[in-house]
């Protein structure tokens, strides 16, 4: 059979064709793909939490350094991740895309593949989207969820002498990228479903933390019921470009402790091959997608003791001060650090100033 591409079936099949393969019934969508609006279920009096992000080639992934299992789970996944940064319960999403004509419809549907596995371990829903032509590959999803209005934690809330915890290791994801740059990507390095197959393994897995991140939706779910985080945001843009976020939208200041910043054994063994400084990679490298929070230290204690279910990772990072919007870095041994980079802005591009010139960074 010769390669079938995106033009030989056009947006009316191929809507037919995800409708029919990608699209589960579910009593919260009474009526999904096929009409002019999707018509969904919520749970009454819970707060809807509505979330979108884009990922355009060329400038978020290129189709040679991924593949399109992982790039349609990480669409879906970073849409996933805004609403658990948030404590709520994601059940629905749009998927709209910009297809080269030219691309291929196996292609295509190794990507909804990825997409479909991730939604269907998360219990979420493919409502709707659209299609059209266009010159690169472009990705934007809308993710639909839910929250109990007392549950829900948004960036502004930190109170000065708060901790500030992260749910998982930091860094890798940016040293995937610094590894596939390098290295590239080869052929046999992941099945077509995904699983990493080459020889590689360790570095593999770093490089599958960039193509194809988490989603902590259980761990947000579990800090929400916790009840005593005062503010969380996801950390896409890195650890300190978020935590500024989130000490910003607070009016307060905040101490990490650069050596308790959570890094894979991974990170540890191969971040010095790839970099001067492993510990900014950590701090300024983008798109681990894990959780960063805070909360009163003896409080979630308390709770995580009572709670059965204690198998979640927290690890404490730093504190929160009253020193509003001043992020000071401690090492070890109680000096300033000043990072190399702060983290990726996609107007300013990266910075070229270093917190070493910051007046507020003592
Ligand atoms: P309209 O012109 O009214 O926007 P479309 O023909 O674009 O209608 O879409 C028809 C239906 O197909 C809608 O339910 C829409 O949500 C769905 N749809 C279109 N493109 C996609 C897609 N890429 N994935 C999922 N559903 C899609
Ligand atoms: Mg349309």
């Amino acid at each position: 059979m010769g390669r079938t591409e995106i033009k030989d079936i056009g947006e009316f099949r191929l809507i037919q064709r995800i409708r029919d393969r990608y699209s589960k019934p579910s009593e919260f969508v009474p009526r999904g793909i096929g009409d002019d609006a999707a018509s969904l279920n919520f749970p009454p009096n819970h707060l809807l939490l509505v979330t979108t992000d884009t990922l355009i080639e060329d400038i978020h992934f290129t189709l040679k350094s991924t593949i399109p299992y992982l790039l349609g789970a990480k669409s879906l996944a970073v849409n996933l991740s805004d609403i658990a940064a948030m404590g709520g319960i994601p059940r629905f999403f749009l998927l709209s895309l910009g297809i080269p004509k030219g691309y291929s419809i196996s292609s295509l549907d190794r990507f909804y593949r990825g997409v479909s596995q991730l939604a269907e371990s998360q219990g979420v829903f493919l409502v709707g989207g659209d299609l059209a032509a266009s010159s690169k590959f472009i990705i934007n999803g809308v993710v639909i969820g839910h929250c109990p209005p007392d549950q829900v934690i948004y960036r502004k809330g930190a109170q000065p002498g708060d901790y500030i915890f992260v749910t998982g290791p930091l860094g890798d994801a940016a040293l995937g990228l610094e590894i596939l740059r390098k290295r590239g990507l080869r052929p046999s390095d992941f099945g077509a479903n995904g699983k990493t197959r080459g020889k590689d393994k360790e570095l593999l897995g770093i490089i599958r933390r960039h193509l194809s991140p988490p989603a902590r939706v259980r761990e947000g779910r579990k800090i929400a019921e916790l009840a005593c985080a005062t503010a969380m945001i996801d950390i896409s843009d890195g650890l300190l470009a978020d935590l500024r976020h989130l000490i910003e939208e607070s009016q307060v200041g905040a101490n990490l402790w650069l050596d308790q910043i959570p890094r894979s054994e991974a990170f540890e063994k191969w971040a010095p091959l790839y970099h001067l400084r492993p510990i900014d990679l950590a701090l300024s490298g983008g798109e681990d997608y894990e959780l960063l929070f805070t909360a009163p230290k003896e409080i979630l204690e308390d709770k995580l003791s009572r709670s059965r279910e204690i198998d979640l990772p927290f690890y404490p990072i730093g504190e929160v001060t009253p020193h509003s919007k001043k992020l000071s870095l401690w090492t070890k041994e109680k000096k300033g650090y000043s990072p190399s980079w702060l983290g990726y802005d996609h107007f300013r591009g990266p910075p070229k100033r270093s917190l070493k010139k910051d007046p507020q960074h003592s």
